[in-house]
């Protein structure tokens, strides 16, 4: 049994708001979002960072990039975007299987929200 909780989000063992999934990736709303619309993309296979991808895989995850930036562009409206990782405890990543963080950026006072 894995202990990863996005291993368990790819299984459906523990619930997401689901955005886009397909045979290798899943994107899915951030619990705690940073903003209005704050999307993450994972591969479905564990993959704590980006030193551990194939190209294959970072193609088939970086592929759909475009796709999650156009609809929550669309869906938010938002002034500019953020994509972004966090690879290692020292650059802030909390959670250790690989996800790219999709962060709206809209007025700083309001987040969006
Ligand atoms: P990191 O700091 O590793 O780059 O980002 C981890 C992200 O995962 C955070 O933005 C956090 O809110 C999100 N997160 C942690 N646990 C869960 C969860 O159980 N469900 C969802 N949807 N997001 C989560
Ligand atoms: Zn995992």
């Amino acid at each position: 049994m894995t202990e990863c909780i996005f291993c368990k989000i790819a299984d459906g063992t523990i619930p997401s708001a689901k955005v886009y999934e397909d045979d290798n990736v899943l994107a899915f709303m951030d619990i705690m979002p940073t903003t209005k619309g704050h999307v993450l993309l994972i591969p479905k296979v564990h993959r704590e960072n980006i030193y551990e991808f194939s190209e294959e895989e970072a193609a088939n995850l970086f592929s759909v990039a475009p796709k999650i930036a156009n609809a929550l562009k669309a869906e938010f409206e938002p002034a500019g975007m953020n994509l972004l990782n966090n690879t290692g405890s020292a650059a802030s990543q909390s959670v250790y299987h690989f996800h790219l963080h999709f962060i709206p950026r809209y007025d700083r006072q309001t987040d969006g929200f």
